[in-house]
């Protein structure tokens, strides 16, 4: 026989149970309601591109089998400036608006050529102290220079540090930098096709060893030449960049298209590589 306190024991335990119960119940369905809110009212603009490609799934837009890049103009009649300075604004790149794309997967091989072909990395853009503008790439003195991309020699002279050096600027929107040159082949006003020697490697300017410092700049400002090529391959990258004027200076940031933006509308996706472009301008590279 259970006694009278056995009972109102059990008594007092189902009641429990039951409150434990419902209460957990109730929880449940409070939760539901607000978290149908969270994904009705959640902003979609801040929602970030996947970086996955989708293109093998999804045919290609109509633009990617389009075998011709797009061209820039390019004055030939220089101001006294872009000729002098191995940093000078191009007046007809952001004459559009604030903001350039450049398609490095439109680039076709033909169209491109590394600019020491065999060469290796011996110092990286920024470096240790920061002030590295470009990259140096060794093979042995006196070896063949050749330019980049197809297009116009804006400068070729002895320039403070640099030594001889050369600037090239390209239909696609960038400028090359070649310098240390023990001779310069071309002069201002001067077409060159990607892969055209323009010089031979020297120790021209602050140089301890012949090598060729290497520059990408846009709009007379130095970007990582790593977001354009890859070192190690000696290959060109085939990112798409948009570069967006932010005070005076050019942000860049690297962009993968969505199916269904193939088609034409971009949403830019921030990258790291846009960190080291304050690197402090230096007529003593090294
Ligand atoms: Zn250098």
């Amino acid at each position: 026989m259970m006694s009278k306190f056995q009972y109102s024991l059990i008594f007092i335990l189902s009641i429990f149970i039951f409150s434990a119960c419902h209460s957990l119940w109730t929880t449940q369905a409070q939760h539901n309601i607000p978290r149908q809110e969270s994904i009705i009212t959640l902003p979609t603009t801040e929602v970030p591109l996947p970086a996955v490609d989708f293109s093998f799934i999804f045919p290609q837009k109509p633009e990617l089998s389009n075998p011709i890049s797009p061209r820039k103009n390019i004055t030939t009649n220089f101001s006294a400036r872009e000729k002098n300075e191995v940093a000078a604004i191009d007046p007809l790149l952001m004459a559009e608006g604030n903001t350039i794309l450049i398609d490095l997967s439109q680039i076709q091989k033909e169209d491109y050529s590394f600019p020491l072909p065999g060469a290796k990395l011996i110092s990286p853009y920024a470096g240790r102290r920061k002030h590295h503008s470009g990259v140096d790439l060794k093979t042995h003195a006196h070896d063949t220079i050749v330019s980049a991309f197809d297009g116009i020699v804006r400068l070729s002279k002895p320039y403070y540090a640099y030594g001889n050096v050369i600037v090239v600027r390209h239909y696609n929107g960038l400028e090359t930098v070649y310098s240390h040159n023990f001779k310069n082949f071309v002069k201002p006003g001067d077409e060159v096709k990607a892969g055209q020697p323009i010089a031979l490697t020297g120790r021209t300017g602050r140089a301890t060893t012949e090598h060729l410092h290497f520059e990408v700049r846009v709009n007379g400002q130095h970007f990582n030449p790593n977001i354009f090529f890859n070192f190690e391959e000696r290959t060109l990258n085939n990112d798409c960049l948009v570069f967006t004027k932010s005070g005076n200076k050019l942000a860049v940031e690297s962009i993968k298209p969505m199916p269904h933006q193939l088609a034409g509308e971009y949403s830019p996706v921030s990258t790291s590589q846009n960190k080291n472009n304050s690197v402090e301008e230096k007529k003593s590279n090294g």
